[in-house]
């Protein structure tokens, strides 16, 4: 499989890191190249499958 690379430096770790950008009305995960902090992609703050999972299981419809 080929390695993730940082399109900006050609690095391939990545760090998540909090952010709030400006005037959006929740928090992020930004997915940054852990060299140069380029953003390579965005996920939710909250973990939307462990959430859904939680409430699957307490309505009964696993
Ligand atoms: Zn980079």
């Amino acid at each position: 499989m080929a390695a993730s690379t940082c399109t900006k430096c050609g690095n391939h770790t990545f760090e998540v890191k909090e952010a709030e950008p400006r005037d959006s009305a929740y928090k992020l995960l930004f997915v940054q190249c852990s060299s140069c902090g380029g953003v390579v992609g965005v996920m939710d703050f909250f973990n939307l499958g462990a959430m859904l999972q939680k409430i699957q299981k307490k309505l009964g419809i696993s």
